[in-house]
């Protein structure tokens, strides 16, 4: 929860499906499940005979979609999604997806990440005559893919996603096919799923269901599907490498009812907390959660130390939407609109506050000093994650670390500058086996970049650009 008081935000949000009388509808359902990855835009492209639909507009799923707006988007197959703004910023022009048209064959895409390469790889092509409509990254795939200016064929994809550095998650609409491709490292989740003979696809399984789908499986990192009314083909455009899913997607991104390669964000996120009660004793009376997203990890410590777990914060839900756009001083004013303290349960206890992160401190010192204002005797903050000291560079909106404040502070000093009693972290390998993948070594199965400054991938671009031949 401070991550999204204090800023520390996902994306996108992406979804797709193929062979469904009822595909926009269906979309504009799974964008609900995606609204917590972007608030400020949505859109549904849906194909119908051959021909690319679309809708979209800036605001919640249900702002863009009133009244019989989806009754415009007929056609089996669409894609979706929900979009917070980090690169490319904020004009109309960049919400997703886009569409591409040309006497070739047409192209609509929309991503979840970040391609850290996209400012080099637009530089290239400008220089061979492309003329960009949006600032987004996602449009340079549809460059690279259309290059040639014919029918974007298999190899053509999969050679113009090559190209590409960082972290992705595209879904694309032809006039005949969904394809879907997910980055070499796997970064961002990306999951698979059956409706009857309709095929989906989604960020997160919570998407799946609440239209009644199925989990198939997550896109394997370097995967490229082509699904068409043959059926599903699963294709490679990279090697295998090791996966890197992001740690936060588990800590405070994903859904509690949302699975990452069968593993269950709420039970991960207990877990998380179990492990951090194993890893830091602190004598207190009660254990509350910041809400929503560390309510897991408070019932975890709780469990695990025997400290009975009270609601000791209340979230208010009916905030407006400006609270939740990304601007400094809104943030700051948003703390104390979308939090109270339950002063019944605090008053003369010593408060165990259990949280996800710690970004910028301003947050956490303003929760810490309502729990004090509302009678806590002794406040004790305690992350179910280490200390965030380092930026994404694959689409979450940490930019730089000297936004961070556990960069070059020591735990006491950071204790201080909140006002707690005591502030305790997680530790890496903590979270590495509380999460629970199969591959638990640390260098392998998860991204932990913002809390090592170690990264899956090179984070500097370092194109070997093509020659406009090799593109054809
Ligand atoms: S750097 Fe952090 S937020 Fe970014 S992908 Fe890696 S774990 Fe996730």
């Amino acid at each position: 929860m401070l991550a999204e008081l204090s800023g520390l935000n996902e994306e996108c949000g992406v979804f797709g499906i193929w062979g469904h009388d009822n595909a926009a509808q269906l979309a504009y359902y799974g964008l609900h499940a995606l609204q917590h990855r972007g608030q400020e835009g949505a859109g549904i492209c849906t194909v119908n005979d051959g021909h690319l639909l679309i809708e979209k507009g800036e605001g919640l799923v249900n702002d863009v979609f009133p009244g019989d707006r989806l009754g415009k988007l007929p056609g089996r197959g669409a894609i979706g999604h929900v979009r917070y703004t980090t690169e490319g910023g904020r004009a109309f022009e960049n919400i997703q997806p886009l569409v591409f048209r040309s006497t070739t064959g047409s192209l609509a895409l929309a991503m979840n990440g970040n391609v850290i390469n996209a400012t080099e790889l637009k530089r290239h092509l400008e220089k061979q005559g492309s003329i960009f409509q949006t600032t987004s990254d996602t449009e340079v795939l549809a460059h690279l893919i259309k290059k040639s200016g014919s029918y974007p064929q298999t190899e053509r994809i999969k050679k113009a996603l090559s190209l590409l550095q960082g972290a992705f998650a595209f879904v694309m609409v032809t006039e005949d096919a969904l394809i879907v491709a997910q980055d070499p490292s796997g970064i961002r989740p990306l999951s698979l799923g059956r409706l009857g003979d309709a095929w989906v696809v989604a960020s997160e399984t919570s998407a799946f269901d609440l239209i009644g789908a199925e989990t198939v499986r997550s896109v394997e990192p370097g995967e490229l599907l082509i699904i068409n009314d043959e059926g599903l083909k699963s294709e490679r455009f990279a090697p295998k490498a090791r996966r890197g899913i992001c740690s936060m997607e588990y800590i405070y991104f994903s859904r509690p009812d949302s699975d990452i390669d069968g593993i269950n964000i709420h039970m991960a996120r207990k877990r998380l907390g179990k492990r951090l009660a194993q890893e830091v004793t602190i004598d207190a009376d009660v254990v509350t959660g910041v809400p929503d997203s560390s309510i897991s990890a408070a019932i975890g410590y709780a469990e695990e130390s025997g400290i009975p777990y009270e609601m000791g914060l209340i979230k208010n839900r009916y905030v407006g939407r400006t609270f939740i756009q990304p601007s400094q001083e809104l943030r700051e004013r948003g703390v104390k609109m979308k939090l109270s303290p339950v002063r019944q349960v605090v008053e003369g206890k010593r408060v165990v506050m259990i949280d996800d992160s710690i970004v910028r401190g301003t947050t956490s010192k303003r929760i810490v000093k309502m729990l004090r204002d509302a009678g806590a005797k002794e406040v004790h903050v305690a992350i179910s994650a280490p200390p965030l000291i380092a930026p994404c560079f694959y689409g979450v909106d940490i930019s730089t670390d000297s936004e961070l404040i556990a960069t070059g502070r020591s735990v006491d000093e950071i204790r201080e500058l909140i006002g707690a009693d005591s502030l305790s972290f997680l530790s890496t390998e903590g979270l590495v086996e509380a999460v629970g993948r199969p591959d638990t070594d640390p260098d392998c199965g998860h991204c932990l970049g913002c809390f090592t400054g170690k990264y899956p991938t090179d984070i500097y671009a370092d194109t070997k650009l093509p020659h406009e031949k090799e593109l054809v």
